[in-house]
């Protein structure tokens, strides 16, 4: 939220309808687990929480394999994921699908990676085949990662993770499989063992309802294997160190409170069960789109989106990612008409309602806005959210269809 966002006419009554894309609602017990005195990190009783954090993240992520976690945003984990197994001028494909991509793969240049971009519509993601067709022409496995973001949080695109899975299997590839999974995990089905995944990237967040500041990579066997002689210089983010000591070592003070707000939201996940929690976020964000197809008339343009921003005028509000088989479960992007600034309709929902909604990111910006709809949510805040966001419409003066609320409605009563 830029500065100028926040200037508003003071306190907006209430508490603030938090929609962005990250961070998420936090449960009041997540913060209640962190209200307590501090101990020593080498306790037996804290090692005790963080060896269950080990395993209780391990089975979201669906991996019997290794986990390291860092007291870090998810850059730190990004940036751990590449420097810990691959050598300066490695060769690395990045899929792309956004800013969050397009950020990643800078990252990885910026260690002295090579990194080609398998070019995609941002609103339609690579086509199926095309991974497969590339490597294919790679006969001498030049191509050490293939890295792709699973769900593209600038623009609402989830990506089949076990389809690009089958085309590298296809491909007979043996590139090491790299997936940021920082606005999926504990939203949408992620299974790092049976997706043959090398490296999954997370952050605290988002799903796992917690506050920012942990970060943490799944490791497969081989990318541990790899580690051995990887060849980028690090010292904060290297696994070495971190691997002497059971579950983890950290480099200096471990984050305790982060650990015990985690267990916490761990354990309410569990508790309501993942398949469950999957199946609620499926159902809010059908709602959310409904709500989106309403306002925008069923409105479809053929426009796409790169890197230049939308290829043509946008007449009435529609879903940005245009596939409906890779419509994210998390975050939802709608891109406003044409000459109607999306930041100006945020900002009156933020300073006039109290409502805070994500931002277009990049080429993005003024032209999107977005939807967070991930982690400790329900029914009745989406429903006042999208209630909000039609109050906010109209004094926008964004050209809209009347009742997206009562198309979220009629999609809730047959999903519930
Ligand atoms: N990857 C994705 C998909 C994200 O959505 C974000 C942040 O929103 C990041 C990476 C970066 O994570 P962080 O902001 O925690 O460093």
């Amino acid at each position: 939220m830029s500065a100028d966002e926040q200037s508003g006419p003071g306190r907006v009554p209430g508490r603030q309808f938090f929609f962005n894309p990250g961070p998420t609602h936090i449960p009041d017990s997540v913060f209640g687990a962190m209200h307590r005195p501090v101990i020593d990190f080498l306790a037996p009783e804290f090692i005790e929480v963080l060896t269950r954090v080990h395993e209780r993240t391990k089975r979201v992520l669906k991996c019997s394999q290794h986990l390291l976690f860092y007291g870090t945003n998810g850059h730190g984990a990004w940036e751990g994921a590449l420097a810990n197994v691959f050598s300066p001028g490695d060769k690395m494909l990045m899929i792309e699908s956004g800013h969050f991509s397009i950020n990643w793969a800078k990252m990885a240049q910026e260690l002295g990676l090579e990194v080609e971009l398998l070019a995609a519509d941002w609103r339609h993601g690579v086509p199926a085949g095309a991974l497969e067709e590339r490597l294919g022409k790679d006969k001498a496995h030049e191509i050490k990662g293939v890295m792709v973001v699973h769900n593209e949080t600038a623009t609402g695109l989830a990506h089949p993770i076990a389809d690009i899975r089958r085309e590298m299997d296809a491909a007979g590839h043996p590139a090491m499989l790299l997936v940021d999974t920082i606005s999926s995990l504990a939203s949408f089905d992620f299974r790092f063992d049976e997706w043959g995944v090398d490296l999954a990237v997370g952050g605290s967040q988002k799903g796992l309802m917690m506050i920012t500041g942990l970060s943490f990579i799944a490791i497969s066997e081989r990318a541990m294997a790899a580690s051995e002689t990887a060849g980028i210089t690090r010292s904060f983010v290297d696994w070495k160190q971190m691997m002497t000591v059971k579950p983890q070592r950290f480099p200096g003070t471990t984050p305790v409170h982060l650990f015990y707000g985690l267990d916490e939201a761990l354990r309410i996940l569990e508790a309501e069960g993942l398949d469950r929690v999957f199946a609620r976020h499926a159902r809010l964000a059908g709602a959310i789109r409904a709500a989106i197809a309403h306002w925008g008339e069923g409105y479809r343009s053929g426009i796409r989106v790169d890197a230049d921003g939308p290829s043509g005028p946008v007449e009435k509000m529609e879903l940005l990612c245009a596939d409906p088989a890779r419509v994210s479960n998390s975050v939802t992007a709608a891109l406003t008409p044409s000459g109607i600034d999306a930041n100006h309709f945020r900002r009156i929902a933020l300073n006039k309602y109290n409502l805070s909604l994500g931002q277009g990111l990049g080429p993005l910006a003024g032209k999107v806005f977005r939807i967070g709809h991930l982690g400790d949510l329900n029914e009745p805040m989406v429903l006042g959210a999208l209630a909000t966001m039609e109050l906010a419409m109209r004094d926008a003066g964004m050209p809209h269809r009347p009742g997206g609320v009562q198309a979220a409605l009629d999609t809730l009563g047959q999903t519930n």
